[in-house]
């Protein structure tokens, strides 16, 4: 993965709606695919990113909503609870913002980027986002959440969206039309 080949693929390319495979063996790679994700995040004022969003279909997310930054390999949830609302956006669905319903608190198992197993409990906003991140490693789009009235506004966006995958620049002005990226 060289530096300046690093884009963020947007609503269209179909590594999006890829379910990304298990890391078997966690090596030096991704180590530095973590840390380009990492700061990929930072540069584009995001809480959030998952490895398909930068083209890699390897099950790796990386977070920070502004405490710490979380590096997850083969993220999995494994306990849900309560429910809460909130308006999202997406670093590859640019100028678009989706009400979503998710699980308020989660228990989540990951591995490290030294392979080592961990348990993270998170609630509120850290929840949502290990939930958005998550869904990308299953090919699962915030998109999916909208509801009929929500689809009718942004469906020409999306049309939009598709046939300028190329030319993400139009976009980025509109990306931060959001309050939160992930
Ligand atoms: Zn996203």
């Amino acid at each position: 993965m060289h530096e300046t080949t690093v884009k963020i693929r947007l609503f269209g390319d179909p590594i999006l709606r890829k379910r990304a495979r298990s890391v078997k063996e966690i090596t030096q790679s991704q180590r530095d695919i973590l840390s380009q994700m990492s700061r990929i995040m930072y540069e584009s004022l995001g809480i959030g990113l998952a490895a398909p969003q930068v083209g890699i279909s390897e099950a790796m997310i990386v977070v920070d909503i502004g405490s710490c930054l979380f590096k997850l390999i083969n993220p999995k949830i494994i306990k849900k609870e309560g429910l809460m609302v909130l308006e999202e956006g997406c670093l590859s669905i640019p100028g678009v913002c989706i009400k979503v319903k998710r699980a308020k608190k989660v228990k989540i198992l990951a591995q490290d980027e030294f392979a080592k197993p961990l348990t993270l409990e998170a609630e509120d906003l850290l929840a949502r986002v290990f939930q958005h991140e998550i869904d990308h490693l299953r090919g699962k789009l915030i998109v999916d959440y909208a509801s009929f009235f929500d689809k009718l506004k942004m469906a020409k966006k999306l049309e939009e969206l598709k046939k300028s995958a190329k030319d993400e620049r139009l976009f980025e002005q509109e990306a931060k039309s959001c309050k939160l990226q992930l």
